[in-house]
């Protein structure tokens, strides 16, 4: 599918622009699931050990790659969506949205989904700008490709001075029924994969004594609708 990429036929208003979504009130009824999401991947060493670690646990996540990545490593973006988790668009470059250009902001989007499209068959629904930043060219480019724009309520903050293995294995301690958590497969900048994976097993091994269950994006859009 050929995303129309005229600026000048964009048909949405900032007030017409559907609401991105935080948490679970966009998805009804949420009581058991949290959303756990990852992003700035694919990771040729990361991405495959989290993959890993969610299969032993049947745990279903949702990954934000970068275009650029998924273009490296299309095998990666196959194995994610082979395993049953939900493909998100996280720009091609990570530009800070509020710097690129216009036309820079709309290719950002446009060329990731055709990326993945070009990989896996089928363009992406869920769209997050980089650094959570609402730009609203990108948000108008998302909803034009049929995405939703989807942030998060939690973070799991694994990168830079608070990624610490203890902080991360804190925060994780603390996800509740709802949350859509922010972590990172890819390791860009001062993100610490290395240090969520030393906890994410044993959270994952924590979630049936507290009645949780993961969820990607994807099943929970099924759910719903
Ligand atoms: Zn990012």
């Amino acid at each position: 599918m050929k995303v129309n990429s005229n600026i000048n036929e964009q048909p949405f208003t900032e007030a017409s622009l559907p609401p991105p979504i935080f948490s679970k009130t966009a998805f009804g009824q949420a009581t058991r699931s949290i959303f756990l999401t990852f992003d700035d991947g694919p990771d040729p060493v990361y991405t495959p050990a989290i993959l890993d670690v969610l299969s032993a646990y049947k745990a279903k996540g949702t990954f934000f790659v970068l275009g650029r990545g998924a273009e490296e490593f299309p095998h990666l973006v196959e194995r994610i969506v082979a395993e049953g988790h939900s493909i998100g668009n996280h720009t091609y470059n990570h530009l800070n949205p509020w710097f690129a250009s216009t036309e820079i902001a709309k290719e950002e989007v446009m060329r990731t989904s055709d990326i993945i499209e070009s990989i896996v068959g089928f363009r992406p629904r869920w769209f997050r700008p980089p650094y959570g930043r609402l730009r609203m060219v990108m948000r108008q480019q998302a909803a034009l490709d049929n995405m939703t724009t989807v942030l998060w309520n939690r973070s799991i903050i694994d990168w830079g001075l608070l990624g610490s293995a203890s902080g991360i294995r804190n925060r994780l301690g603390r996800i509740q029924a709802g949350d859509i958590v922010l972590m990172h497969d890819g390791q860009r900048q001062h993100n610490r994969p290395d240090n969520l994976l030393r906890y994410l097993p044993a959270f994952l091994a924590s979630l049936p004594e507290k009645n949780l269950q993961t969820w990607s994006l994807d099943n929970s859009y099924k759910q719903v609708n």
